[in-house]
C-alpha cells in the first residue's frame, strides 16, 4: 500500500505508463516496469508536505516571561527541494527564516520543518516564503518573520530560455522586518556573515 495518498494508486500507474507511451516508449520494457510504482513511492517524500501537520511546526516551548526575547532568532541556509506548479519540474536552493519573537518560541528546528511543510507541494517559491512569514506571525504572534529564498529553478535551467546559472530570489518580510529599516538591516547583516 502506499502510504500518505488516498486514490487509486493502480491508476496512477496506468497513467504514468500512458505517459511513457505518449513519449514513444515501450512502457512493458524491463528498465520501465516498475518505473510507475517507484515514482509513487518517491511522492511520499517530494509531496510530503501534503501529509504533514503544521501543529507539530508550532510545538512550542513553555512561555517565559522573565526572559525578554528581543532578539532576532536566524536560522540560515536550509536546503530545500519543491515543485513548481507550473510544470512539475523542481526547484530548490537554500532558505534563510527568520523572527523576531514575542512570547512564544520554537525550538530552531521546526522553523526547518515549517519550511518543508510547505515547500513539499505543488508549490510557487513566492507563495512559500509568504506561508512561512504568516504562519510563524500567527501562530507565534511574533513581532516580525522574514523568509528569504534563493533557488534554482528547472523550469529556467533546463527548458525555456535555459539558463544555468540563474537564482531567482524572494524576500517575504512581515512585521517590524518590513516597518523598521534598522531591522531589516540588521538581518540582511547576519545572512551575509
Ligand atoms: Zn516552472
Amino acid at each position: 500500500m502506499d502510504i500518505g495518498f488516498s486514490g487509486d494508486s493502480d491508476k496512477i500507474k496506468k497513467l504514468i505508463g500512458s505517459m511513457f507511451e505518449y513519449l514513444g516508449e515501450n512502457p512493458h520494457r524491463e528498465g520501465l516496469q516498475e518505473t510507475p510504482r517507484r515514482v509513487i513511492k518517491s511522492w511520499d517524500k517530494l509531496y510530503g508536505g501534503y501529509n504533514s501537520n503544521l501543529d507539530d511546526c508550532f510545538k512550542t516551548f513553555k512561555e517565559d516571561n522573565v526572559i525578554p526575547y528581543n532578539q532576532i532568532i536566524l536560522l540560515k541556509n536550509i536546503e530545500f527541494y519543491s515543485t513548481c506548479e507550473h510544470h512539475l519540474l523542481p526547484f530548490f536552493g537554500k532558505a534563510h527564516i527568520a523572527y523576531i519573537p514575542n512570547k512564544k518560541v520554537v525550538g530552531i528546528s521546526k522553523l526547518a520543518r515549517l519550511l518543508e511543510h510547505f515547500s513539499r507541494r505543488l508549490q510557487i517559491q513566492e507563495r512559500i516564503g509568504n506561508q512561512v512569514t504568516e504562519s510563524l506571525m500567527q501562530r507565534l504572534e511574533a513581532k516580525g518573520a522574514a523568509c528569504i529564498i534563493e533557488a534554482q529553478h528547472f523550469c529556467m535551467t533546463s527548458r525555456g530560455v535555459e539558463k544555468q546559472n540563474s537564482i531567482m530570489v524572494t524576500s517575504s518580510l512581515n512585521g517590524c522586518f518590513l516597518d523598521q529599516v534598522s531591522t531589516r538591516q540588521e538581518l540582511m547583516t547576519l545572512i551575509h556573515s
